[in-house]
């Protein structure tokens, strides 16, 4: 991902000049195609920049954007007895929709309850209702795009879940806030405003799930919370953000991916059981007896360094990969790759390196993979490298 990034931020880079020099947008296969005022530049047509951010839906009329909340802090209210205190999970989609002053501008737009839980409750059964309805809503060709409210604690999770089992071209966007509904200078509102519009904007069509809080567009695959507290909370620590929001426009930073990871089926939950141990000094191989114990079918590493751990839990991650279980090498890092056969001998061990996915996400790829029986570690170790 390091250098095909560099190769993406250059070639949208050099996008960008032609469109800037000559007014011209460019398909993908080089063809330029004279385009005139500024707007949403085609999906596939590489970097999208300009106004408006939101366009015409199939039918003509406004987009048509189903809103599905799963509740978080953005649908958070305080607790009246505590300066600080809030529940999460309490206003409805219909209340956050009120919320945003002329959010009907930009959509036609349609709310449903798919739960109310802070996202530190996010489980497998919500994953798989949500990833139902989502993938149902597109196939009625009811809807031009989908926003997803959600806690911030696991959004990065659910993102990546729904961008493996949504197949659909069109945008589906997680959104959420730091701040409670009720909070002074509350940034749901905004935030959703945002969300609408990245999901209403042709330019957002063939980039899979995205992520935006505080005016700022992420992947699925490389966005990740960074602050406990900050409304600036989410980076892209590998790639950059895809892009920008402001009242006026989307602005997409990074050309529209070629190609795509497959999709999997939608599973039945529960999803087999996978386990994250999480590496430190003076460490055991305990953590590994127990996760087996309780009948992990998979184990992801928070490795430290390069996905890296003491050796006595290399030999029980070991001697689990031979058995059986899927095991694969992340890093408790947060940014940066996890490579195979580096200081860690891969091959021998039996065990799959996550390139640039974190260990929260390579856990529910560990889950994807095994409820689809892939559990080889040399077909384990592809998927990890078609998502690098
Ligand atoms: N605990 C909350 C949640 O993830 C935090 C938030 O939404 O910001 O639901």
């Amino acid at each position: 991902m390091r250098s095909r990034t560099v190769l993406l931020r250059f070639a949208a880079l050099l996008v960008g000049a032609v469109v800037v020099l000559t007014g011209c947008g460019a398909r993908p296969g080089g063809a330029a195609t004279p385009s005139s005022a500024p707007g949403p530049v085609r999906a596939g047509a590489g970097v999208g920049v300009g106004k408006p951010a939101h366009a015409a839906s199939d039918s003509g009329s406004l987009p048509r954007i189903a809103v599905l909340a799963t509740g978080g802090t953005i649908a958070g209210k305080a607790n009246a007895n505590s300066a600080v205190g809030y529940t999460a999970g309490q206003a409805t989609a219909e209340d956050l929709i009120k919320a945003v002053p002329g959010i009907d501008k930009v959509a036609t737009l349609s709310a449903e309850q798919i739960a109310n839980i802070g996202s530190q409750d996010m489980n497998d059964q919500v994953w798989v209702k949500l990833a139902n309805r989502i993938n149902e809503l597109f196939a009625e060709g009811k809807v031009d795009g989908v926003v997803v409210t959600h806690g911030t604690d696991t959004i990065e999770e659910t993102a990546f879940f729904l961008d493996n089992v949504v197949s659909s071209d069109r945008p589906v966007v997680l959104v959420g806030s730091m701040r409670p509904a009720t909070a002074l200078s509350a940034d749901g509102p905004a935030n959703l405003r945002s969300a609408v519009q990245v999901a209403a904007a042709p330019s957002a069509r063939g980039r899979g799930t995205m992520v935006v809080l505080n005016d700022t567009l992420h992947s699925a695959d490389d966005v990740t919370k960074t602050n406990t507290t900050s409304v600036q909370t989410f980076k892209s620590p590998n790639t950059g953000p895809l892009g920008y929001v402001d009242a006026a426009a989307v602005n997409f930073v990074q050309p529209v991916p070629q190609r795509r990871h497959s999709h999997f089926p939608v599973p039945s939950a529960p999803l087999p059981r996978v386990d994250i141990v999480y590496s430190h000094s003076n460490m055991t191989a305990d953590p590994v007896k127990e996760a087996l114990s309780h009948g992990a079918k998979g184990l992801v590493l928070a490795g430290v360094g390069d996905g890296n751990t003491a050796k006595p839990v290399l030999d029980a991650l070991s001697k689990a990969a031979k058995s059986g279980v899927v095991v694969v090498r992340s890093s408790r890092v947060g940014s940066g790759e996890t490579v195979r056969n580096a200081e860690v001998d891969d091959d021998r061990l039996g065990t799959s390196a996550a390139h640039f996915l974190n260990p929260a996400k390579s856990r529910v790829l560990v889950q994807l993979l095994q409820a689809n029986g892939i559990t080889d570690p040399a077909k384990v170790q592809e998927e990890f490298t078609t998502r690098y």
